[in-house]
């Protein structure tokens, strides 16, 4: 059977392989435009450990505070369109503790087994960076970690190790790159990190070698199912017919989804990336948490990332909250930030749950979608891949499919 993906960046490209793998013939189409791409611009962090949903208890008067700071690590412009009131009114109604609770257990039984799915790369052969350094959290003070610890408690239940407390020195002699202002830290010593970039370039290539075709075009990009059920996606002179498509664009999955009559909320967080190439001494993946900055040292550069940027300019870069994420990350360090980093932008796909949608577009018979994984989409990428093949190929039915339902909403 043939299937053409749109997309690729991690959620297409690990689908792309994982059917090429079980002998399907796979066409991936993706555009070069800018929109947003976050697969290149992520910290890179495998972190099946983190999987609480962005919608949490307490977010709103937290919001309130960062809010009002013009380089806070949170921004939901005013915008005054009944789309953009719609989703943020949703995703408020998914900060209780209820709904929390259960997008956090949703996503940890999603995510069970996904370190062990990036050895399989590895140990297939899919040539990328992978660092198996854990990633330290840095508190500046034992009441900020506290307000976090409860989010990991169940972490063996899930099959990862138990995250440990840590003083601030006890964190210093792991990672002495960190300052005096870290009074404590957890550490979740299993969690792995990436370059980014290298594992897409990684799974391409290894797909590349088991026959998949890749087309990456400037033209606007058209999708349609047939009367006979085939489907078509045509981009300038091309058309390329199959049997499946799968739509994994990220946040611009919404628009492909809409051209096949259905719709639903999906809305850009965006997100800041900043690459020093000077050394410096970090050789962990850190959490900021006062900050919420990701730190991910890789072997050629130190990426910071950070922010989360609700409507607005979708491909604007605000330089006032780029130099939020440096300037905020300062205090944690010893050593002074250097100067110049390459600053890149992404779009997180964004749901009112914060939780992905995956499965059959409503309306169609062969048509797929895989986005909103927001925050962890490098992490589930692999899990997402089995599932859409469990779904496709095998017609099996899961847990996962109804909690990551599009009809939702
Ligand atoms: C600052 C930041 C830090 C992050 N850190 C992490 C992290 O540490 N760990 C983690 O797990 N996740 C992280 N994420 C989230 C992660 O990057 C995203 O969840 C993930 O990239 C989503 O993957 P995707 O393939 O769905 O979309 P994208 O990565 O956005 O890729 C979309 C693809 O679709 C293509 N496309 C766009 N429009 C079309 C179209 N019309 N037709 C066909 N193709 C199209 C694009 O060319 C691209 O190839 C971070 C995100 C940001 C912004």
């Amino acid at each position: 059977m043939s299937t053409t993906i749109l997309g690729a960046g991690p959620i297409g490209l690990a689908t792309a392989y994982e059917f090429a793998k079980r002998g399907e013939e796979v066409t991936v189409v993706s555009t070069s435009r800018n929109t947003g791409k976050a697969g290149e611009v992520n910290a890179g962090w495998i972190v099946p450990i983190m999987a609480s949903p962005v919608p949490a208890p307490g977010m709103v008067k937290k919001s309130i505070g960062w809010m009002l700071k013009s380089d806070g690590p949170l921004r939901i412009s005013p915008v005054p369109h009944p789309d953009h009131i719609s989703f943020m009114s949703k995703m408020l109604r998914n900060t209780s503790k209820a709904r929390f609770e259960h997008g956090l257990h949703a996503l940890s039984e999603f995510g069970r087994g996904t370190l062990e799915h990036f050895d399989t790369y590895k140990a297939e052969g899919v040539d990328f960076e992978l660092h198996k350094t854990g990633v330290l959290m840095a508190f500046k003070s034992e009441k900020e970690l506290e307000s976090h610890y409860a989010e990991f408690e169940n972490s063996e239940r899930y099959g990862l190790k138990k995250v440990t407390r840590m003083t601030g020195s006890e964190m210093r002699e792991i990672e002495p790159g960190l300052s005096q202002s870290v009074k404590a830290g957890l550490n979740c010593s299993d969690q792995y990190s990436i370059n980014p970039t290298s594992l897409l370039e990684g799974l391409r290539s290894s797909c590349e070698k088991i026959g998949v075709t890749f087309f990456e075009t400037s033209e606007d990009i058209y999708l349609k199912e047939n009367a006979d059920k085939s489907t078509e996606v045509t981009f300038g002179s091309m058309k390329v017919s199959g049997d499946h498509v799968v739509i994994a664009a990220g946040v611009q999955s919404r628009g492909l989804m809409n051209q096949v009559g259905f719709d639903m909320p999906l809305k850009f967080g965006k997100g800041y990336s900043l690459d020093f190439h000077q050394e410096t001494r970090i050789t962990h993946a850190l959490y900021l948490s006062e900050a919420k900055v990701a730190v991910t040292p890789t072997n050629s550069f130190l990426r910071l990332a950070g922010t989360m940027e609700f409507g607005g300019n979708p491909l604007k870069v605000n330089p006032t909250r780029v130099n939020g994420i440096a300037q905020s990350s300062a205090e944690f360090f010893s050593f002074p930030i250097p100067q110049q980093p390459k600053v890149g932008m992404g779009l997180r796909p964004m749901t009112p749950d914060g939780m992905p949608v995956i499965g059959k577009v409503p309306g169609t018979s062969h048509v797929y979608v895989a986005t909103g994984h927001a925050m962890l989409g490098v992490t589930l990428a692999p899990a997402t891949a089995k599932l859409l093949a469990g779904l496709i190929f095998s017609q099996i039915d899961s847990e996962h499919l109804v909690n990551f339902s599009l009809t939702r909403f």
